[in-house]
């Protein structure tokens, strides 16, 4: 397994790196199963959040004793020193460990404030300095955000939403990332399942040397793809370049990345989750989006009234309202087959 090193953190990740949202939709025995399978394979590089419920906690079952032997990234979204101290601990309690080696703000909508004693960043060089997270990293939807953490010089790390499917902006970050010494991490590596063939995926990601991309694996044969692509590295030929140029132009048009530019909506659809509901109802637990909350918010959907400033905002260009309308249909249909209840 080829190691990256993640920029001026020093950490050394294993090309394939694990995404651990998907663990927690399989049991905790096959959880541990295919985390052990990973390490196994080579895989050295596991990124998890506090908010992924079990996630943590089944990443700490697995490696227990052999901790110094994996590279853990966890994340927390809490602004403030008594919730990043009160998310740290539970995080490391659930990991079986006294350190996490690299600990990201989770999603940024902004910069957090690095002048504010009271505030998330400097905690965590508090934390840092304490030796309880070794590395600071940043994760973010949005291209403005990613590019000021990058520009600020604060973080070791910044993680994105990247595959063939971004655009050149987007993709610039990478090199960005590389003039700053500042690690990589492309999550959405499969832009949340919309592409397919994982050979084409990783085949794109042969042309920069400085990304850890991290896949989203909950199953053996799953894992086995993607070990496989170490052996037998895909390079981006003929045939697989058509079919990269004909997923570009078919599925960009669908492709949410949650950044929340096209917000505030005047019918108060909560665009960057309504808009990937199809794909958080599969890859996420689904059961947290079959609430009557969370039904009546896709709801909202119904008034709509095509104004179209969502699709004006949204910086790929999507068809926001149709995206939506599709989302909605979709929604119905499982919500009756997860719930057995009539819509
Ligand atoms: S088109 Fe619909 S979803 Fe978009 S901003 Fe207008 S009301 Fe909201
Ligand atoms: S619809 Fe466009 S602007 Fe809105 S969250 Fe999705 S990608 Fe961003």
């Amino acid at each position: 397994m080829r190691a990256v090193r993640l920029g001026k953190s020093g950490l050394m990740a294993s090309r394939v790196g694990m995404g651990c949202i998907p663990i927690q939709r399989v049991s905790e025995e096959a959880a541990i199963r295919v985390l052990r399978e990973a390490y196994e394979g080579g895989v050295r590089f596991f990124d998890t959040a506090r908010m992924y419920t079990t996630s943590e906690e089944r990443i700490g079952k697995a490696f227990e004793g052999m901790r110094d032997e994996v590279v853990i990234a966890t994340k927390t979204n809490k602004m403030d020193y008594d919730g990043v101290m009160s998310e740290v601990e539970i995080s490391l309690r659930n990991l079986k460990t006294d350190y996490i080696d690299l600990y990201q703000h989770h999603n940024m909508a902004a910069l957090p404030d690095k002048e504010n004693v009271q505030g998330a960043y400097q905690t965590m060089l508090k934390l840092k300095e304490q030796g309880v997270i070794r590395h600071i990293g940043i994760t973010t939807h949005s291209l403005d955000v990613a590019a000021a953490a990058v520009e600020s010089g604060q973080y070791e790390t910044l993680q994105f939403p990247l595959s063939y499917l971004s655009g050149e902006k987007e993709l610039d970050l990478i090199a960005l990332c590389k003039q700053h010494d500042m690690g990589i991490i492309a999550m959405k590596a499969l832009a949340g399942g919309l592409i397919t063939s994982s050979r084409l995926a990783a085949a794109f990601f042969e042309r920069y040397d400085n990304i850890v991309p991290i896949w989203g694996i909950e199953r053996p044969d799953q894992l086995a793809e993607f070990l496989l692509h170490e052996e037998d590295i895909p390079q981006m030929d003929k045939a697989l370049a058509a079919e990269m140029k004909a997923d570009q132009a078919e599925l960009s048009v669908s492709f949410c990345r949650a950044c929340g530019y096209c917000l505030p909506c005047p019918a108060e659809i909560e665009i960057p989750t309504a808009a990937r509901m199809g794909l958080l109802i599969r890859r996420m637990p689904a059961e947290p989006y079959m609430t009557e909350e969370a039904k009546s918010k896709m709801m909202r959907i119904e008034n709509c009234t095509s104004c179209y400033q969502c699709q004006g905002r949204c910086p790929y260009e999507l068809n926001t309202p149709a995206l939506l309308r599709a989302m909605y249909a979709d929604y119905k249909e499982e919500y009756a087959r997860i719930t057995g209840k009539r819509w």
